[in-house]
């Protein structure tokens, strides 16, 4: 059990992927999900390399978040972007489940300002990526913490339908987990992914999450 900057091949027979958005809570989330269980260091504030955590023979990999970071160019943008889709390419067969970590309330509005400009947010577009390249991919919507609890449905019904999922969210439980890593809120994204190592016969990596 270590937290490592290159990647251990050896004795790894399951990756899952944690992608998202720059800000969306995701070091925080894989710190909160598995900081008890290895030392999980220090990152540089940008970096193009996956970070990983080994857990016997289960990979945690944090990929680099994408979209908007403060001082880096647009072009450093698309090489984070093609660095995380090589590196799915290359390992899609060890990497049975993918994490997309969203800022839920924020979701709707970054989605919405990109389709004004006509183009695919890189969130929609890379939990596509992952499904076409057979890879099960979560939602998790994060800081569920900001939003009142009569529009808790509503907002999460708006993340669905902009994932082209047809509300209610509720129909996508098995997918969409909404948390708060600020109030160690976790429980449906836990739940998911035993039920996930469960269908893989692995509930000897429960222990771990
Ligand atoms: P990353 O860039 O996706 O790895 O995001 P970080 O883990 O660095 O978190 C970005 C910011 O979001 C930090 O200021 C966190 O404190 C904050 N944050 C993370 N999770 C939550 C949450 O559940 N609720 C709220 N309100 N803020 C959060």
């Amino acid at each position: 059990m270590k937290a490592s900057k290159t990647v251990e091949q050896n004795g790894t027979n399951l990756e899952i992927l944690f992608v998202g958005r720059s800000n969306v809570g995701k070091s925080s989330l894989i710190k909160e999900l598995f900081g008890a269980k290895v030392r999980v260091g220090k990152r540089p504030g940008v970096t193009l390399r996956p970070f990983h955590v080994q857990l016997s023979d289960l990979l945690v990999t944090d990929m680099p978040g994408f979209g908007f970071m403060s001082g880096v160019k647009d072009r450093k943008q698309d090489i984070v972007k093609d660095k995380i889709v090589h590196y799915i390419e290359n390992n899609a067969e060890r990497i049975k489940l993918g994490v997309l970590v969203i800022d839920g309330p924020f979701f709707p509005d970054v989605v919405d300002r990109w389709d004004a400009r006509d183009q695919i947010p890189i969130d929609i577009e890379m939990f596509d990526f992952l499904r076409e390249v057979g890879i099960d991919t979560l939602i998790a919507a994060n800081k569920m913490d900001k939003v009142k609890e009569n529009e808790y449905d509503p907002l999460l019904d708006e993340i669905a339908a902009r994932l082209g999922l047809e509300p209610p969210w509720e129909n996508w439980k098995h997918l969409i987990a909404p948390i708060s890593v600020k109030k160690g809120e976790l429980k449906p994204l836990k739940s998911l992914l035993k039920d996930r190592l469960h269908e893989m016969k692995r509930d000897d990596l429960f222990k771990y999450i």
